[in-house]
């Protein structure tokens, strides 16, 4: 995937600023594995080899990043950082800050977030399944549901979720002498296994994971490809499951969409329970978001509440984002959070009444009839070109006219992989930016054009 490269000129520029700032060694090895996606204008959109990264950046560097950004492409625009999917992020995995390595045998739960539990976790229709399944393991380990396989979206709370079953079966383990637990991501037990390799400590290793009453291993997506780490986690898996541990694996998609995964692991995965969470429907959106805003000890108003609702539909990690924003913003600025201060921070700068309100199924039937097909071709798996590229434009006249989060596209495109979405995007922006390929230019022209007529 190659980012447009006027937009790659912005990121430069935006890195010298950054390392301006930061030095030029903690600049480098933060924000030389990033890549930037381009912009469209309000958001400017970050790809990070894996989750940690994203968390570390958007924990520590996502102020500074924001600051920079603004000062080159306006006052409004949003850093999005995102971790890589599938192998790309795998490879560029590597190159993570090595993870903490627990002193001693015995894994420590200590890395559970203390705020993921149960308690903080809002239920609505989107999650309920899972999160019911999460219950009924910490209720019965080992049993039914073994493994418990959970995937989702980015940001659906997944992490929350497992963190959530440590803190509840450590809880009830108390009284029975207590529970080990360990919680670890797929990418560090990576890491820690090709330490224990590298440092003949392998022994070591395979005790500190075959001695637990609990194995919770998120984002095992990341095992895509990775032979030798498959092979170490299919054993882990054995003996664990033999002994009647509870296993409990998170992942961005279901076992059979994990490429590059062994045959006898995707069995094994799909063995107990296989439970999914939804993006968040309005009321479970609302809820959310009341409940943070409690915490955070901010009244929101409703239009406010709303706003926010409405404009951020598919990951709760960028609720949380917005209105960490909007409190920094409201302080800064001495203002209250109003609706329009909101808007105002959200970059939502046009008049309600000025946007173009098509549904992504018209531009999809807009898009199709310009070039002569179906919107059905439009959402097809068909690769042929022509096809192709009218699906890559219509993809761009959606974000650009919608605002939809790409997952949502991808959604609306037959179920495509937000990846896929960033991509069709980059390309076209990269032909317009290009300005070499009259084409792309003309026929979004044309398209507006006829956007306009059917919304008059
Ligand atoms: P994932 O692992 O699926 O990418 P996380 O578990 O990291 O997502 O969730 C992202 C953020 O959203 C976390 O801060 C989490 O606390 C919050 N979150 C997700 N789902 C919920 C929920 N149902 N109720 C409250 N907070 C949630
Ligand atoms: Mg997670």
């Amino acid at each position: 995937m190659k980012p447009a490269k006027a937009e790659n000129k912005v990121w430069r520029e935006i890195l010298t600023r950054v390392a301006g700032e930061l030095g030029p060694k903690e600049a480098e090895t933060w924000f030389r594995p990033a890549v930037c996606y381009g912009t469209d204008g309000q958001v400017l959109y970050l790809e990070v080899p894996n989750n940690s990264f994203r968390d570390y950046i958007t924990t520590h560097y996502l102020g500074l990043l924001t600051e920079k950004a603004r000062e080159l492409l306006g006052p409004e625009v949003i850093v999005n950082v995102e971790a890589a999917g599938g192998q790309e992020g795998l490879f560029a995995g590597k190159n993570a800050p090595a993870p903490e390595i627990a002193a001693g045998s015995t894994p420590r739960p200590s890395k559970l977030n203390p705020i993921y539990t149960f308690d903080t976790f809002v239920v609505g229709r989107s999650n309920s399944f899972c999160h019911a399944a999460c219950r009924a393991v910490v209720a019965n380990p080992g049993t039914r549901y073994n493994p418990l396989f959970i995937y989702g979206g980015v940001g659906l709370g997944k992490t929350h979720l497992m963190h959530a079953v440590g803190h509840a079966s450590l809880e009830r383990g108390n009284g029975n002498g207590g529970l080990r637990i360990s919680y670890i991501s797929c990418d560090q037990f990576m890491n820690e296994m090709i330490a224990a390799v590298k440092n003949n400590k392998t022994d070591a290793f395979r005790r500190k994971f075959r001695n637990v009453d609990f194995l919770l291993v998120d984002d095992v997506q990341f095992l895509a490809g990775m032979e030798g780490t498959q092979v170490e986690f299919f054993h882990t898996f054995n003996a664990l499951y033999e002994t009647g541990a509870q296993i409990v694996l998170s992942s961005d998609r279901p076992p059979k969409d994990i490429p590059k995964l062994e045959e006898r692991l995707r069995t094994r995965f799909e063995w107990g329970l296989v439970a999914d969470i939804q993006p968040p429907d309005y009321e479970t959106r609302r809820a959310i978001i009341a409940r943070k805003a409690e915490t955070q000890g901010v009244r929101l108003p409703d239009d406010v509440a709303d706003v926010i609702a409405n404009r951020i539909t598919t990951n709760i990690r960028a609720i949380e984002g917005v209105l960490t924003r909007l409190v920094a913003a409201a302080s800064h600025n001495h203002a209250d959070i109003s609706r329009e201060f909101t808007l105002e921070v959200l970059g939502e700068i046009a008049p309600e009444d000025k946007r173009i309100s098509l549904s992504m199924d018209q531009l999809q039937e807009i898009t199709a009839k310009y070039f002569n097909l179906s919107r059905r071709d439009l959402i097809s798996k068909s690769r042929r070109a022509n096809i192709a590229h009218a699906r890559q434009i219509a993809m761009y006249l959606c974000r650009a006219k919608t605002g939809a989060s790409l997952s949502d596209i991808g959604l609306a495109f037959g179920n495509r992989d937000h990846t896929t979405v960033l991509y069709s995007l980059t390309k076209v922006e990269s032909e317009l930016a290009a300005g070499d390929d009259e084409s792309a230019t003309r026929i979004i022209k044309e398209l507006e054009n006829n956007i306009e007529r059917i919304k008059n």
